[in-house]
């Protein structure tokens, strides 16, 4: 079918001998799990819960550490805490990691200093380095994205299971920069209602030794099914069921670039039975966004379709209304979630950024048109990361244009630091208890 965004590898031979050995591999998720995860989605299309989903824009090898993937898991559970508390409801918990590489890019060149490089494509493709040798894409990078993977989602999982996730510590979370932030304050007293419920909740029989709920929880993986040649390699039949599901990650989205109805992306997406997340963008217009609610959840399944909205905070109020009036009267069962991210980058001080007010107009317009509507402003879709980053402007702090260079460190897009991320939540919380 046709495709975009496909990397021009020299060597196709070597392509496919790593795609080969890439479908002999294990799969890095199961079925099971997938199937856990469209159940939960499943509760926040019929109202009944939140979405997270969050993490670098793209993650690169030279971050790959322990000490940034349990950065960023307790900036996320910190994050769902402070949603959780305020919605009373059920937080559905998607990282943006574990198989997050490739990236499309807007052109398909690079032009610095007079010299122009093929685009960066995401470390799973080919390297950042603007030299001409670093830009060739080289099969050999899917495997190490693949091993890379396969860590962050083990460190992930027993994050999630092995006691750290667990609500008894809720305190321990808390980042050293964060703590004497107003965000740091504003968790500590929240953390310290809920400490005192676990008290009470342990004084009456109900402790974490035989609550699960209370000392677990269910972490999911997401990525952009960008790379098909990697996605199909790790597409696998479900022995229980018989179906096909993608075992790169728990939940695979389509960006806005590559959602055309007649090609490969969408083609593949429709082919398996992970909740999909599909991007939805200016250009989508409410009967291009029916033809592909066909394709991709024919059967209308609630929790397969999560359609992310990433208008920017000046178009949201005009593009979103009609597109879920347009659902709505064709009673289709979806997630709405809100990516503030990608719509508000702009350029500042040479850097690209995103301006966290823009960030946040975006979200509340979005609970506004859906509260107007009558449905569920069911999550929200961030680029964060748990360290102190300087990559967005604005947030508590202030974050100048002029202070950006001080640890601009993303591989792609501006990122929320750990700051801003928590500062979000405690603004969508507050829109969660209007
Ligand atoms: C992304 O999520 O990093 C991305 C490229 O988004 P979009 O497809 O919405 O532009
Ligand atoms: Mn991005």
């Amino acid at each position: 079918m046709p495709i975009k965004q496909v990397p021009a590898y020299p060597d196709l031979a070597a392509l496919k001998s790593t795609e080969a050995r890439l479908a002999t591999f294990p799969p890095l998720v199961f079925a099971g799990e997938a199937r856990k995860l469209k159940k939960q989605l499943a509760a926040v299309a019929a109202g009944d819960a939140f979405l997270l989903q969050g993490g670098d824009c793209a993650e690169s090898f030279a971050e790959h550490g322990a000490d940034n993937i349990r950065d960023f898991f307790r900036v996320f559970l910190q994050m769902s805490v402070v949603l959780t508390f305020a919605g009373a409801q059920p937080v559905v918990k998607v990282g943006r990691v574990a198989g997050q590489f490739a990236k499309p890019r807007s052109s398909d060149n690079e032009t610095k200093g007079g010299v122009t490089l093929p685009s960066y494509r995401g470390d799973i493709i080919n390297g950042i380095e603007f030299d001409a040798k670093s830009r060739i894409p080289d099969p050999a990078r899917q495997e190490m994205a693949y091993r890379q993977s396969a860590a962050t989602l083990n460190l992930l999982r027993a994050f999630a299971q092995g006691g750290y996730a667990s609500l008894e510590n809720v305190h321990r979370w808390m980042l050293g920069f964060v703590s004497d932030s107003p965000q740091g304050e504003k968790y500590e007293s929240l953390a310290n209602r809920i400490t005192e419920t676990m008290d009470f909740m342990k004084a009456v029989g109900i402790t974490s030794e035989t609550n699960y709920a209370l000392r677990e929880t269910d972490f999911y993986t997401s990525h952009e099914a960008l790379l098909l040649g990697y996605e199909e390699a790790l597409t696998r039949v479900d022995s229980t069921s018989g179906d096909w599901y993608a075992t790169s990650g728990h939940m695979i989205w389509i960006g806005d670039r590559t959602r055309q109805p007649d090609h490969a992306h969408v083609e593949y997406c429709r082919g398996i039975k992970n909740p999909l997340g599909l991007k939805c963008g200016p250009s989508l217009t409410p009967d291009g966004l029916l033809e592909l609610i066909d394709l991709l959840n024919p059967e209308n399944e609630p929790g397969r379709l999560t359609l992310i909205a990433r208008f920017g905070s000046d178009k949201v109020a005009d593009h979103l209304p009609k597109l879920v009036r347009a659902v709505q009267k064709e009673g289709r069962s979806v997630v709405w979630s809100s990516d503030p991210m990608h719509g508000n980058t702009i350029e500042a001080a040479g850097y690209k950024t995103r301006p966290f007010d823009r960030i946040l107009k975006e979200v509340q317009t979005f609970f506004e048109v859906h509260r107007a509507e009558g449905t569920h402003p069911g999550g929200i879709h961030v680029e964060m990361t748990g360290k102190n980053v300087t990559e967005c402007t604005g947030g508590a702090r202030a974050i100048t244009a002029e202070e950006l260079q001080d640890r601009y460190h993303t591989h792609c897009d501006p990122r929320l630091n750990a700051d801003q991320a928590i500062e979000l939540a405690f603004l969508v919380s507050d829109l969660l208890k209007k």
